[in-house]
């Protein structure tokens, strides 16, 4: 990647640290043309009929199925995700199409009645939509921001991550081929500090959905106060894997609820909270299990684990895991690439940096928990609340637990997370509102109420 003074983004292939593209960054005034361009072609999608814009969709859905090995491909590419993900990854930005396709035409307002009238309650679409979205899932993340808004009437103006910008810029291309109108669903790639402010600030914005780290959060927040705009913030996680001693503990223990994407998960298992019943033999099941794992190549369909997106990801991976640090390893390759192995950190305090910070790699720590109440307390002890998985046959105790625990999305004997038809969205500093499911598109309008008197002209 460039220095932010420069007009380009570098795009490398992380697995290789080859250039794979490079693409021209936004300016502020790009911005600013874009988001012009999308507040003329809103008025003329949102003056659709519902079934015509659900018919654009479902077109575009069907464009991205058939371009689904070569969105995959760019995925691998840019972003260093294995083959089966990146599949996957388009496979979901088609079925999300479809899903707000749906919602579209679903949208209603409602009707009131009042003594000597009638209240005709509206849901408008809000205008241009900003969405900022981070590296580590560029295509879903784009999508879950973006599909929900075109569906509810709005135009989109997308800015991707600086590493990460070819999948975007893909998608809306293909949106054209699908017919949807010019610049109603536009990618502006840039820098966080020009194009990424431009858009929170610029006043023609109605609202922003930002993904990415809890501090650049934090300060998109405070610039959409400062014009009362409303935002959308899904933030970071450091989610705990709850595991009683009657769970099945090879199912529970699956590295891949924390090192899918190499660990670059907002909902990674990173916690692996374990009772003191079982812990040794969680241990023995970790150390073998990691050691199983094959890190390589993205594009070889055999590989379980890619790279980290880069040298500045690496790094930060690296000062949470010292040499000497008690901990189960697994075995990456050398480079060139950004490649970390996974790693079970045995020797942490529950309160330390690397038990309470999100790492944002293949990284988890391991730790014990003398009953239902403990749990609870470990589980909750961090600053987010974004996901978490609980295992134990018990129901009552699979309920108390769920009821306790902080967080926006749980799991009970799974590590499954996101599901376009059920809300997203996290707790305490992993967020604010809702992704995905049955509210994704009202969160894109806003309520109108009409009087209408049906008083006749005084007699
Ligand atoms: P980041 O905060 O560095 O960047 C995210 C996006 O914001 C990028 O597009 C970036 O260019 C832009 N940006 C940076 N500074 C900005 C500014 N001042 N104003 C406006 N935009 C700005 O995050 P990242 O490192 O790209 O992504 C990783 C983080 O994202 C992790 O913390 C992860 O947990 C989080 N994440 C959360 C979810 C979720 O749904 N909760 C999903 C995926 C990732």
């Amino acid at each position: 990647m460039t220095d932010p003074h420069e007009h380009e983004l570098r795009v490398l292939n992380p697995a290789t640290e080859e250039v794979v593209a490079t693409v021209p960054a936004a300016s502020e005034e790009d911005v600013a043309a874009a988001v012009a361009r999308a507040a003329r072609a809103q008025r003329t999608w949102a003056a659709l009929a519902p079934a015509d814009r659900a018919r654009l969709l479902r077109r575009f859905a069907d464009v991205v199925d058939a371009h689904t090995e070569e969105l995959a491909g760019l995925e691998v590419r840019e972003a260093g995700h294995t083959l089966g993900n990146a599949r996957w990854e388009a496979g979901n930005a088609r079925d999300l199409l479809l899903y707000a396709a749906g919602g579209a035409e679903r949208l209603l307002g409602s009707q009131i009645p009042a003594p000597g009238g009638w209240n005709v309650t509206f849901q408008e679409p809000l205008g241009v939509i900003g969405v900022i979205a981070p590296w580590n899932f560029p295509m879903p993340i784009a999508a879950w921001g973006s599909f929900p808004a075109l569906a509810a009437g709005n135009a989109v103006v997308l800015k991707p991550a600086e590493t990460t910008p070819l999948t975007a810029l893909r998608l809306a291309e293909l949106a054209l081929e699908a017919g949807l109108p010019e610049h109603v669903f536009q990618a502006v790639p840039g820098y966080g500090a020009t194009a990424g402010r431009a858009l929170v600030d610029h006043p023609d914005i109605a609202k922003i959905v930002f993904t990415g780290s809890t501090r650049t959060g934090r300060e998109v927040m405070e610039r959409c106060a400062r014009l009362v705009k409303p935002v959308t913030l899904e933030l970071g996680g450091k989610s705990p894997n709850i595991v009683f001693a009657d769970a099945d503990l090879e199912a529970a223990l699956d590295p891949f609820s924390f090192l899918d994407n190499s660990g670059q998960d907002c909902c990674a298992r990173t916690r692996i909270l374990v009772h003191e019943p079982v812990f040794e033999a969680a241990r023995e099941f970790l150390a073998g299990a990691l050691a199983d794992v094959v890190v390589g190549d993205p594009a070889d369909e055999k590989t379980r684990m890619g790279p980290l997106i880069s040298r500045q990801q690496l790094d930060r991976v690296r000062s949470y895991v010292p040499d000497d640090a008690p901990a189960l390893r697994g075995t990456a390759p050398d480079g060139p690439g950004f490649w970390f192995p996974p790693t079970v950190l045995t020797g942490e305090r529950p309160d330390g940096p690397a038990a309470t910070e999100e790492i944002f790699g293949p990284v988890a720590v391991l730790l014990p928990f003398t009953d239902e109440q403990d749990a609870v307390r470990l589980a909750n002890g961090t600053p987010y609340g974004l996901s978490g998985s609980i295992w134990t046959r018990d129901v009552g105790r699979a309920l108390r637990v769920s009821q306790a625990v902080q967080a926006g999305n749980l799991s009970v004997n799974s590590h499954s997370s996101v599901r376009y038809w059920t809300p997203f969205g996290g707790f305490k500093q992993s967020g604010l509102g809702r992704e995905l499911g049955p509210d994704a598109l009202t969160a894109f309008t806003r309520t109108k109420n009409v009087f209408i008197s049906t008083e006749g002209p005084a007699q």
